[in-house]
Formats: structure tokens, sequence, C-alpha cells
């Protein structure tokens, strides 16, 4: 197979994502009382309801309805004031009912959107983009100092109800093939679960994956669920094709189902843009079909193909009253809408004179920011910066790691302390590093580490001078190989001088010093 960046320069992706997300935070199932509880001995959150049995009828959760209007109001939708709750034929036996509840044509969310900020070193992504100027516009695409904001459109949210869960007795892996007896949980039946469809806006497998982030952050902002990946409480299907560069007309699409981490997502969409351009080259056809993406091997492979449109045979729900939302529900909804990541982003630009990438990259999760804004309850203005970069380039992928920020021996004072001691040059950036480690290890203050280990940076010039006159004398050819015109070989002289005080010049200064000498 081609590269992506080959298949790029002839073919443009075409994502659309479908998302699922199960209302963890709520008490109760959809239309019934049952409680919602993950992990709770089978089928012992069950009723009449949810277990379908004749004559019970559902009554639906209010605080579902609310969670979806404020999923909506959080995504820039339109809510539908007039909907109604359709039956969507189902056979099997993970849902007791026969059919599964879920909306029609109208949901109570309607075309929204989302905006999302692609870094500066992701725009060759997006075809045509990196030609234009900051502020210029094209299709949904806006160019940006630091890469570019997209505009995805969201079709739809609506509500629908999970189904319960199916365990295969006697296979291999739990497989249905080789079972002798499959068992099922009720359980899951009739969770509360929302479904956002997006446009076919998305152009890359990096678009969709911050998507999904920024979805997560606004679902976890919103708190309606805990959006785990790996117990399948956000799980996102994503819908790909391709067409020829410079065509209008959709190209057939498959769909990647199955997907448990962002990064799978990713991967799996990069995949199939090359797997398609292959077969598309090759004078092939794309079948629309399910395929899954199997991350251990690398590859994605066909689970079904669809030959027909699906028949549902989709009517509207006799057991539940159309739905009228009154302007004051909604209002009452809007006024508990918290402060969304966009906001959050806006607001550490304004109040400490960030860039759009830095506090884009703090607001990314919860923990970076929460972290942030407990340094700067008592740091000086001057140390956002510094502090910015301490989380972003080290504390984020520790985090990610499994370091708990919230509960570390590295306290919001300590790295105020440290930013303070590299701000004012006491400490080079590469011994910033050790006292961070050591921070972590040792569990002590940073001024302390600096102190017992004897880490001060050398910032008397009169120490350094000593030294650089020394290096320089020691390399006179290098001397005038700089002279006459190699001054790249400034790099070599600051790391001989690096090396002649172990590590504790202060390389700022001795930058300036030597540039001084050399050029004077
Ligand atoms: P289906 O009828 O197969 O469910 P939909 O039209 O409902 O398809 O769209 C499902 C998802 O697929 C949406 O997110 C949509 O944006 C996306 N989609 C639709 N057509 C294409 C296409 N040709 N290429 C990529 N994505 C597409
Ligand atoms: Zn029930
Ligand atoms: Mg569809």
């Amino acid at each position: 197979m081609k590269k992506i960046e080959e298949v790029l320069k002839d073919w443009e992706p075409v994502i659309g994502l479908e998302v699922h997300c199960e209302l963890t935070k709520l008490e109760t199932k959809m239309f019934c009382g049952c409680k919602l509880e993950f992990g709770a001995a089978p089928n012992t959150h069950t009723c009449p309801v949810c277990l379908g049995l004749p004559g019970a009828l559902p009554v639906p959760n209010k605080a579902a309805i609310e969670s979806i209007v404020l999923a909506g109001l959080a995504t820039n939708c339109d809510i539908e004031k007039h909907t109604m709750f359709y039956r969507k034929g189902y056979m099997y036996p993970d849902m007791a009912k026969n059919f599964q509840t879920t909306q029609g044509p109208k949901a109570f969310c309607m075309r929204g959107h989302l905006d999302l900020d692609v870094d500066e070193k992701n725009i060759n992504e997006r075809y045509g983009v990196a030609e234009l100027a900051p502020g210029e516009t094209f299709e949904n695409v806006t160019r940006t100092e630091d890469g570019y904001t997209a505009k995805v459109g969201i079709t739809r949210i609506h509500m629908e109800e999970d189904a319960g869960k199916m365990i295969h007795v006697g296979g291999a892996e739990g497989r249905i093939e080789g079972a002798t007896h499959s068992l099922v949980d009720y359980n899951r039946a009739g969770t509360p679960l929302i479904e956002l469809v997006t446009e076919p806006d998305l152009r890359s497998p990096e678009e969709a994956r911050l998507f999904m982030e920024k979805l997560r952050q606004i679902f976890l902002a919103l708190n309606i669920s805990d959006c785990s990946m790996e117990e399948g409480s956000i799980r996102a299907d994503g819908n790909i094709s391709l067409r020829r560069r410079g065509t209008d007309q959709l190209g057939t699409k498959t769909e990647l189902k199955n997907i448990n981490s962002f990064k799978s997502l990713h991967d799996g969409l990069l995949y199939e843009i090359c797997r398609q351009a292959e077969v598309l080259e090759e004078g092939g056809v794309i079948y629309q079909e399910t395929r899954h993406w199997d991350a251990s091997k690398k590859r994605t492979i066909v689970m079904r193909t669809k030959e027909t449109a699906d028949d549902y045979r989709m009517f509207p729900d006799p057991d539940l009253a159309p739905y009228d939302l009154s302007d004051e529900f909604i209002e009452r909804v809007r006024a508990k809408l918290p402060e969304l990541p966009d906001q959050k982003v806006k607001r550490f630009q304004e109040t400490w004179s960030l860039s759009a990438y830095d506090a884009r990259h703090l607001v990314e999760h919860r923990v970076t920011a929460n972290f942030f804004e407990a340094c700067m309850e008592t740091a000086d203005a001057k140390l956002a910066k510094p502090l910015a970069n301490l989380i972003i380039n080290d504390l984020a992928a520790m985090a990610n790691d499994g370091l708990d920020l919230s509960a570390s021996p590295l306290s919001p004072a300590r790295a105020v302390e440290l930013v303070g001691l590299l701000a004012s040059d006491a400490i080079s950036s590469k011994q910033g590093k050790q006292v961070l480690a050591a921070v972590l290890d040792e569990d002590k203050d940073p001024a302390q580490i600096v102190e017992e280990k004897g880490m001060k940076q050398v910032s008397d010039t009169g120490a350094l001078e000593a030294v650089i006159d020394k290096v320089l004398a020691d390399n006179p050819d290098k001397v005038a190989a700089y002279k006459g015109g190699k001054t790249g070989l400034l790099g070599f002289f600051v790391g001989q001088c690096m090396k002649a005080t172990r590590g504790q010049g202060n390389p700022k200064l001795i930058n300036q010093m030597l540039a001084q000498k050399l050029n004077g």
C-alpha cells in the first residue's frame, strides 16, 4: 500500500462520525425506575418495562431529556420543541421488547456544529490550507496563526436506549462461534443513550480524533457521562470514503465499528484511506460495508456487507405521547450550562496572555487545566507562560502515563517554585528536568533539591569568561572557520562551555558572551 502522504496528493478523504454516549451520570434508566449501575450482579436491575412484559408502560426520564438538551446547546444545535419517540424493529435476545425506542426524522437536537482547532504540524492533511493567509477562509476552514479552524457540522443528536449484554458460553474468547449456549444480562437494557451524527465534513484521521477529544471534553464539562472508552460509555463509528481531488461527488463509504480508543479511530481511518486508495487505483470498487479495526494486526477486516437499505419498520411509539418542550424548560437547562472548553480557552488567553496553542493544550484535559489554575492562584502573572510550558511539555505526558496530578508530590506550590527557579536563571532547563524528577521521587521542595545537589547555575560572568576564553583558545581552527562564515559553529562552542562547567553554566549567558567575543 502507498504511504498516506502519497495517497493524499490524489485523493481527498471524506469522514463522518456516529458517536454513542451513555448518560452514565443519571440515576435511573430511560423509561423505567431501574437503577443504572455498572458491574452489578446480572439481572438485578430489571422490571416489567425494561424486560418488555406485556402491558408495561414506559415513562420517559426527565433528567435524560435535560442531558440531551444540554448536549445540544453545548454543540450549537437547534433544540426541536416538537418531537416524538419511535419504535425501531430489533429482533435479538439482548433487547426483550423486540424493538428499540429511538427518535425519528426529528431529533431533540438538530443542525449544530463544533469548531476544531488543528495545530500547524497537521496542516498539510487539509488540502490547500497551508497556502491561506491567517484569517483567510476556504470552504469550512479558516487559517489561524498556529494552524487552522475547521467547522464541522452536526446533523443531529437523538435519544435512544441501550440493549442488554450477551455472554456466550463454551466457545473461544467468549465468541458466539462454537458456543453451547448464551446468557443475557438485562441490567444495561434501557440505559439512556444519546447518538450524535456529524455531517461528512471531516477530512483527516487527526480531525476525527480531535472531534472526539473535543466532544469528550464538552460532555465531561456538562457532567452527563463519564465518557470512558474502555467501559464503552462513549464509542464512535467512523464512516469514510475517498474522492479524487477536485471532484465533488461523494464516493462509496465503509464504516469502521467497534472502535475502543481515539487512537484506534485515528489509526483505523488512516489504514482505511490507504486501503481504499489501493482498491480504487487498481480499478476496483469500494463496497458499502462495515469493517472492524484490528489494532494488533494493524488492518481492517470485513464484518458485514450492506446490499440493501436497512428496513427497521420505524413508527411512532403509541405508548409515548409526542413531546412539547416549553421555552421555560429550555431556558432552565440553558442556565445550567457550565463554562465550556472553548470559553475556558478564551479566558486563559485573556487572563494570562497565553497563546491559543498553550491555552488549548492546557484545557485539553481537566486535570491539567485545574492544575494550571491552582498554580496561578499564587504565581506571578509572568510565570504563566513557563508554567504552561512545564504542564504541556512535561506534566501532561506524565499524567498520561498514570501520574495523578491532583495528588502527586509536585503540588501547585512546588510547580510555581520550580518555574520560578527556571525563570530567574537560577537553574538551567536541563537541571529543571532533573529537579522535577527528584521532586516526584523524593517528595521535597525544588529549592531544597537544588541546594542538596549543588545544582546552582553558574551566572557569574567572571567565571564564565575564563571558561569561554579557554574553549576558544583550544579550538583556533574552529574560531577561524566561524569568522569565515560558518556561524553554525556557535552551538559547538556553547556545548564545549557547558561541558567545561559540567552543565552548570547559564547557557543563555554563555551564548551572549560567546557571540560578543566571536563577532567583536
Ligand atoms: P447510512 O444511511 O449508511 O446510515 P447516513 O447518511 O445516515 O448513512 O450517514 C451516516 C454517517 O456517514 C454520517 O456521519 C455521514 O456524515 C457519513 N457519511 C455519509 N455519506 C458518506 C460518504 N460518502 N463518505 C463518508 N462519510 C459519509
Ligand atoms: Zn426497568
Ligand atoms: Mg443512517
